[in-house]
């Protein structure tokens, strides 16, 4: 019992983040993963990654990034 619960500890922690971020979060322009996924996109100012990025445990690579390193800002 106490290892799986070991082991679980931070699915749980990336299940609550993830909660947080969609619960408090504002809606973004999709990343790529929740693009493909056809889901809301929400951040935390202070998170690098979106919810349901950090929920999967996954990079978040964003589509705005890219546009952001080329210097539009065509969303705002
Ligand atoms: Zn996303
Ligand atoms: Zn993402």
């Amino acid at each position: 019992m106490s290892v799986e619960k070991r082991k679980s500890s931070s699915a749980r922690y990336r299940a609550s983040l993830a909660r947080n971020i969609t619960e408090n979060g504002f809606v973004v322009m999709p990343c790529s993963y929740c693009t493909s996924q056809g889901l809301t996109c929400r951040m935390l100012p202070q998170s690098s990654r979106c919810d349901n990025c950090v929920r999967r445990g996954r990079s978040c690579a964003g589509l705005n990034l890219s546009v952001a390193q080329r210097g539009c800002r065509i969303f705002l």
